[in-house]
């Protein structure tokens, strides 16, 4: 179906971007266009301006700042994230999230920053940004500027902590884990180019004897939001990992879950899966902190 009639800007600065946004009611910003055009041809959305972002400069680059932060532009593309050594080295449950990720058209086309405003309660980066304790900047007029920690940025399905008609995210800023941390993201997919059916990213950091110091666990696919598994980090801290332990720390993390029934899968087997998965990444990141597995 063709979308209907809309009015079209191509600001050139995140400036004008946010003037149009204020002047434009019920205006959306469009980035890569792979969720709100798809939105927009099936009349599920209509709205009357778009503000299309990518004639903005200066919103597309991976770089490593100063204190050993990185920093990436919310227009930077999946593929140039997934095809960045600083990614894949410094965060391979970020690198695995985008390898997953649709397939090589939606990664050429579809952005941090969209996926992430977005908000899909089934989309592979929300529960990464989470693990990795990311913090979400966002901008308005007049230059100013808001950080927001990913832990407070998703509120419920396709809502975030932006500012309706007056924010846009700009930089997605991810902080440097100490030396013995590792990471992974796993998912279920019926086919590998599907929207997950569940999905875990795990960060953690690890002392010299392998005891975990600090672990994130968190679950997509299985709530309106990314879903932090406390209690499964509970049962990690100061333990030295082995295969019991991780599938006491899965029971724990993913006992509360209620999870949607819907067409790709029932309750019952997300949660089923959702423990299956959550002991496997946490097995894998505790070997990759460790260094014995890359
Ligand atoms: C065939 C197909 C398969 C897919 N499979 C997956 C998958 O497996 N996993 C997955 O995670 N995703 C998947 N996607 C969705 C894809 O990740 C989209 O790219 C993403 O949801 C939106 O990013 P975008 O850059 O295309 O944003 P757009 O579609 O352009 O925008 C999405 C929303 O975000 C808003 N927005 C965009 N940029 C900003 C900004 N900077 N600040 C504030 N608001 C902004 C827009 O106004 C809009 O409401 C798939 C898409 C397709 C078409």
């Amino acid at each position: 179906m063709r979308p209907a009639p809309f009015e079209y800007y191509a600001p050139t600065s995140v400036e004008d971007a946010l003037r149009l946004l204020e002047e434009k009611e019920g205006a959306k910003l469009l980035a890569g266009g792979q969720s709100l055009l798809a939105l927009m041809k099936l009349r599920l959305l209509a709205p009357p301006a778009l503000i299309d972002l990518n004639r903005i400069s200066g919103l597309r680059y991976v770089r490593e700042d100063g204190n050993g932060w990185i920093s990436i532009g919310a227009m930077t593309l999946y593929d140039e994230l997934e095809q960045s050594p600083l990614i894949r080295t410094r965060y391979p449950a970020m690198h695995e999230a985008l390898y997953r990720l649709g397939d090589q058209q939606v990664r050429n086309r579809g952005t941090i920053g969209g996926s992430l405003a977005h908000a899909d309660p089934s989309a592979n980066l929300p529960p990464v940004m989470v693990a990795l304790k990311a913090q979400l900047v966002a901008a308005r007029r007049g230059g100013e500027r808001r950080t927001i920690p990913a832990d407070e940025f998703f509120l419920d399905a396709f809502t975030t902590a932006l500012e309706p008609d007056r924010e846009m995210l700009v930089e997605v800023r991810l902080p440097p884990w100490p030396r013995g941390s590792g990471g992974t993201y796993m998912k279920l997919s019926k086919r590998e180019i599907d929207f997950s059916i569940v999905e875990v990213a795990v960060q953690m950091s690890v002392d010299g004897d392998g005891r975990v110091k600090e672990s994130r666990v968190v679950l997509g696919s299985v709530a309106t939001r990314p879903y932090r598994a406390t209690a499964a980090e509970d049962v990690l801290s100061g333990s030295v990992l082995d295969d019991a332990l991780a599938a006491k720390a899965a029971e724990a993390g993913t006992k509360d879950l209620e999870p949607p029934s819907d067409v790709q899968a029932s309750s019952w087997y997300r949660k089923e899966v959702a423990k299956v998965l959550v002991k496997r990444a946490i097995l894998k990141a505790w070997r990759r902190a460790r260094g014995v597995e890359q």
